[in-house]
C-alpha cells in the first residue's frame, strides 16, 4: 500500500500507478467479468453479470463499503486530515465491530458457495484460496477504491534497493551470501550468531528477519517456544506452494486492459500440471510497466498452486526436476496459444520457479511464498499482531512475514517498524520517522 511505503520513506521518487481493474475472468462460454477497483462500478458489473446473485453481491459490496472508512493515514498525511481519518477509523471499529467479526469468521470458500453462478463461485474460492478469511478481500477492494493500493513501477526490486541504500546511508553494513546457522545464547540471552562457515559474530541484540521455522526450531533448537507458538507451526495453513513461470514474449497486448492481478481464462479441456488438474489459466501481462521488457515486448507471469512435497521429492533427482520444469514450460506455452494464437512462436525466454526454488533462495519453510494464510481461526492475530520476542529468551527479536499471518511486503516492512519502535522504548529513546 502506498501509505505504508510512504511512511517508511520508500515511496518518494517512485512512480505508483493505480489501476482501474483488479482482475478479469473469462469462462468457457466466452463470458467476460471484470472486477473493478471502483466499488460502484464493481457492483454494477457483478449485478449485470449475475442478477440471480444480487443478494450475495450486495452483501459483498456493503462489506467493501464498510472497509472503505478504514483508510489508515500515514504520518505524512496532514495533521487535520490524519485526526479526521483516525476518528473515522475508531468510530468505524466501534459501530461495525460485530459485522467485522462475522466477515472475519467467514472463509472465501464458504462465501463462494453462496453464489449460483459457477464463475462467481470459482472466482471467490480461487482469488485468495478457499481457507482465506474474506474480510481481507473486502479490505483489498477498499484499499483499491481509496487508491491506497498501487503498483510501484519496476516491481519489488526498486523497493529492496531503496531499503538497502537507506540502511547503508545510516551507516549499516550488509553482508550478502552469509547464512547464519545458529543463534548463540548464554543464560537465556541471545548474544550473537554462528555463520554457516563456523565464524562467530557477537552483537548487542539479535534480530531475525529470516524464516520463522528455521529461526525458532533450528537456529534456536526449539528451546524457546510455548503452546501458542507450537500451535501456529502445527496448525496454521501456509499459503500454497507456487509454480511461477516468467515468460518473455516478442509482442504487446494493447487490447488487454491493465489490471492489478491479471486475467484468468478457461482452458478448452482440463489439464494436469505437477499432479494437479487445472481448468483455467491465471496470467499476468505486465503491460502496465514498460521497465519489465524492452519496447515492443512483454513480460508475462503464470502462477499456479502446487504441492511442496511433489517438488521436494522431485528435486532430489536434479535431472528429473529440470526435465519436469522444462516440460511444464512447454505445456504452459501451448495453453497460452489457446487464448493468444501465435504466441508460441513469439516466446523469447521462459523461467520456471517452484517451491524448491523459493526454499533454496529464501530459506522459507516448505518453500511458501508468503507465510501463513489468514483464516477464520487465526484472523484475530492480524488485528492484534504477534509478539516479536520468544518466551524465556532475552535480547532476541523477530520481524518479517512470520510474526503475523497474511505475510507479504507490507507486513515485512511494518513489522520491522513496529519492532524498532519497541526497541526505542526499551532504550528510552524517542522513535522518530525520518526521510532520506
Ligand atoms: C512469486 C511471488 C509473488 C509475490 N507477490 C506478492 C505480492 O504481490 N504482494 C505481497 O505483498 N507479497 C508478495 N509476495 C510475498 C512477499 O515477497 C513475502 O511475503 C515477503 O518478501 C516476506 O518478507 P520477509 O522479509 O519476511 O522474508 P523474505 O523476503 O523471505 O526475506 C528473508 C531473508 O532472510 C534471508 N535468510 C534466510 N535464511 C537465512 C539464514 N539462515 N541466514 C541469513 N539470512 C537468511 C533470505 O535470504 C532472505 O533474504 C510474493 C512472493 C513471491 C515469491
Amino acid at each position: 500500500m502506498h501509505d505504508y511505503w510512504e511512511e517508511v520513506g520508500l515511496a518518494r521518487g517512485r512512480e505508483f500507478i493505480y489501476m482501474d481493474e483488479f482482475c478479469q475472468y473469462e469462462d468457457k462460454d466466452g463470458r467476460h467479468l471484470v472486477l473493478y477497483s471502483d466499488v460502484d462500478r464493481l457492483e454494477r458489473e457483478l449485478l449485470d453479470f449475475s442478477p440471480a446473485d444480487a443478494p450475495v453481491i450486495r452483501e459483498f459490496i456493503s462489506g467493501i463499503r464498510m472497509c472503505i472508512g478504514f483508510d489508515q493515514p500515514s504520518v505524512r498525511t496532514p495533521l487535520l486530515t490524519r485526526i479526521g481519518k483516525n476518528a473515522r477509523m475508531i468510530s468505524g471499529f466501534v459501530i461495525n465491530g460485530k459485522k467485522m467479526q462475522k466477515w472475519m469468521k467467514t472463509s472465501c470458500g464458504d462465501f463462494a458457495a453462496r453464489f449460483s453462478d459457477p464463475l462467481l463461485r470459482q472466482l471467490f474460492s480461487e482469488m485468495w484460496g478457499e481457507k482465506f478469511s474474506i474480510l481481507f478481500i473486502l479490505f483489498t477492494f477498499a484499499y483499491l477504491h481509496n487508491k491506497n493500493a498501487g503498483y510501484p513501477i519496476g516491481g519489488s526490486m526498486p523497493m529492496s534497493k531503496a531499503l538497502e541504500s537507506r540502511y547503508l546511508s545510516l551507516a549499516g553494513t550488509i553482508r550478502y551470501k552469509t547464512p547464519v546457522s545458529r543463534i548463540i545464547t548464554e543464560g537465556d540471552k541471545a548474544v550473537g550468531v554462528i555463520l554457516a562457515d563456523g565464524t562467530e559474530r557477537r552483537c548487542s541484540r539479535v534480530i531475525s528477519a529470516a524464516d520463522g521455522y528455521t529461526t525458532i526450531f533450528k537456529m534456536l533448537e526449539g528451546k524457546y517456544i510455548d503452546d501458542r507458538i507450537r500451535n501456529m507451526y502445527d496448525t496454521w495453513p501456509l499459503f500454497p506452494g507456487l509454480i511461477y513461470a516468467g515468460i518473455g514474449v516478442n509482442r504487446t497486448f494493447g487490447e488487454i486492459h491493465r489490471s492489478v492481478s491479471g486475467m484468468n481464462f478457461a482452458l478448452r479441456e482440463p489439464v494436469e500440471i505437477a499432479g494437479k488438474t487445472i481448468s483455467n489459466l491465471p496470467i499476468h501481462l505486465f503491460n502496465h510497466d514498460s521497465s519489465m521488457a524492452p519496447e515492443g515486448k512483454t513480460a508475462i507471469t503464470v502462477l499456479l498452486n502446487t504441492e511442496y512435497e511433489y517438488w521436494k521429492n522431485l528435486s532430489a533427482d536434479r535431472k528429473a526436476y529440470l526435465a519436469k520444469k522444462d516440460a511444464i514450460g512447454k505445456q504452459l506455452i501451448m495453453l497460452l496459444e489457446e487464448r493468444f494464437p501465435g504466441i508460441s512462436s513469439q516466446v523469447e525466454m521462459i523461467d520456471i520457479a517452484t517451491p524448491a526454488t523459493f526454499e533454496r533462495y529464501t530459506g522459507n519453510w516448505k518453500g511458501t511464498f508468503e507465510g501463513w494464510q489468514i483464516t477464520p481461526e487465526n484472523s484475530g492475530s492480524v488485528m492484534k499482531p504477534l509478539v516479536q520476542t520468544l518466551p524465556g529468551l532475552s535480547n532476541f527479536y523477530m520481524c518479517g512475514q512470520w510474526v503475523e499471518p497474511g505475510g507479504g511486503l507490507p507486513t515485512g516492512v511494518m513489522s520491522a517498524r513496529r519492532l524498532f519502535k519497541s526497541i526505542c522504548k526499551e532504550d528510552r529513546k524517542k522513535f522518530k520517522t525520518t526521510y532520506a
